[in-house]
């Protein structure tokens, strides 16, 4: 299955320094290793376009919950966190931010300030897998204004499009806001009009958290289309959902929507990962005004006695407008004491406390610094399927690359470890939501295209020889939400750029992955 949806057909593939040299029926030719792929599906390797490996790639190099996903080239720096760039000054701020949403830093530290010096630090270990960079929004507000809750004046917004364009010019892929998270959400659309107008002029993609998935949707989706229009950018919504109550059902009004900006000229596609809760920081129960000046400043509000009742009020609205605290799974604490809620409902933690679960949330928040991960159970399957079954919709984990045992006790959403077999074996085999090839294109071609990968994506001669070969009949995800690190099955064998990452099922230990550079500049090169 080359990639392109058409049907699939039988034949050969040759491969010559790491690129596809040759596809044919039959191929009549000699070669150091002869393979017989008898009853396996060989496509091209999956392009996972919407990654968070960025910090996870130093403690687990291989990317191995990708790599048994049959992923070969994962995009990092989604949702408008990047690792870069660092501005001098707010070194801690970031740090603090990347905390915040369950990025751990390497053991060293950040020693870099700009995508250079990152590719400088990731070259030096090598990957199970390739990774290619997007800006992250948030590090160029930070290097601008901080975490400042306004818009920024006309010199702080020409510092934002020179520190851009710097990343861009470093080799970056294109830029992404999360407009729910600060600063991000500080962000009024001008701003990003502004912003997606650079991307635009080099051909970049615009990648986009949008600013609500739950009660604000639908205004949130106007806003990414008029940013989309008013800079002309390829824009890219990121994992789309109907979120919470007031959207059940609301799958494919969103669906309409973005088909008749389509229509309408607007580059505009969207991608999602199977599944009908979402993960993210708990802090994101928190309105935000109260996340103004940085996690410390955060804090301050959570502990001050005099805004508690208001914090609470808004807090306690927005789990309702999810899916109540019931919906709501507590991920990791750092403290003992409160390891125990570990995999346990907001509402468990409240009766528990004998409190609201508002007050919970601030409690929990408070007492672990602001570093609590959530799973929220709050999409309808009927719109997960049907957002699934859309030819505009790009398949992406919005996860990690994991070490099923190194990583074991962290908390994690089974998409890290489950995102592209989930599809191929419970809504392509068991419910028949899609063809194969169909759901194949969802992870080759489409992603490519929306990222400009001139080379990735297809079975074509020339093309980088990143191959997957996976059994149709045993494909599928084990994770789960209780028990996440699990690999998936049925990718038998997995080649980066030619080499074999899995073979026969097991992992070489090899690590031919890198980071890819928009203009093919070399990882050395600065
Ligand atoms: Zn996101």
């Amino acid at each position: 299955m080359d990639g392109s949806g058409d049907p699939p057909f039988l034949g050969d593939l040759a491969v010559l320094d790491g690129l596809i040299a040759e596809i044919a029926p039959t191929i009549d030719a000699s070669a150091e290793r002869i393979m017989d792929a008898g009853g396996l599906v060989l496509a091209p390797g999956f392009i996972d376009i919407h990654g968070h490996s960025d910090m996870t790639l130093f403690t687990h190099p291989g990317l191995e919950s990708k790599v048994f996903q049959g992923v070969t080239t994962e995009v990092i720096g989604n949702c408008g966190l990047s690792p870069f760039p660092v501005a001098s000054g707010v070194e801690g701020e970031l740090a603090d931010y990347l905390r915040l949403h369950d990025f751990s830093l390497p053991p060293d530290g950040v020693t870099w300030s700009d995508l250079d010096g990152y590719v400088r630090r990731v070259d030096g270990q090598g990957l199970g897998i390739h990774v290619a960079p997007l800006v992250g929004h948030g590090p160029l507000r930070l290097a601008a204004m901080g975490m400042d809750d306004r818009s920024p004046t006309p010199p702080e917004l020409a510092t934002m499009i020179s520190v851009l364009e710097t990343a861009l010019r470093q080799g970056a892929w294109g830029l992404s806001t999360g407009l729910i998270y600060p600063p991000g959400s500080y962000a009024a659309t001008d701003e990003l009009i502004s912003l997606a107008r650079i991307v635009a002029t080099h051909d970049a993609l615009y990648s986009t958290h949008m600013r609500s998935e739950s009660e604000g949707l639908f205004p949130a989706l106007e806003e990414a289309i008029a940013i989309g229009r008013g800079s002309g950018v390829r824009l890219q919504v990121s994992h789309l959902k109907a979120l919470g109550r007031s959207n059940r059902g609301k799958g494919r009004e969103l669906l309409a929507e973005l088909a008749r900006s389509v229509a309408a000229g607007v580059n505009i596609a969207a991608d999602q990962y199977p599944y009908d809760a979402s993960a993210t920081t708990l802090t994101a129960t928190v309105p935000a005004w109260a996340h103004a000046g940085g996690v410390a400043a955060l804090l301050g509000r959570l502990r001050n006695p005099g805004l508690l009742g208001v914090l609470a009020e808004e807090i306690g609205r927005e789990i309702e407008a999810r899916e109540g605290a019931s919906g709501i799974m507590v991920g990791s604490c750092r403290w003992e004491h409160n390891r125990r809620f570990s995999g346990e409902s907001l509402a468990a933690v409240a009766a528990a406390w004998g409190c609201s679960p508002a007050q919970a949330v601030i409690r929990l928040l408070s007492e672990e610094e602001g570093a609590v991960s959530a799973v929220f159970f709050s999409m309808a399957a009927e719109d997960v399927e049907a957002i699934l079954a859309d030819p505009l919709v790009a398949v992406g984990s919005d996860g990690h690359g994991l070490h099923a045992v190194d990583s074991a006790g962290e908390t994690t959403h089974p998409r890290s470890y489950g995102t592209f077999p989930r599809v191929l074996g419970r809504y392509v085999r068991e419910e028949k939501l899609l063809s194969l090839p169909a759901a194949i294109r969802k992870m080759t071609s489409i992603p490519a295209g929306r990222m400009g990968f001139t080379n990735r994506g297809l079975l074509r001669a020339g093309y980088a020889a990143d191959l997957v070969l996976f059994d149709p009949a045993t494909v599928g995800d084990r994770a789960d939400y209780r028990e996440p690190h699990r690999y998936a099955t049925g990718v038998i064998h997995l080649l980066v750029d030619g080499k074999f990452v899995i073979r026969d099922g097991v992992l070489t230990g090899d690590r031919p992955g890198r980071l890819l550079r928009k203009g093919g500049k070399s990882c050395s090169s600065t």
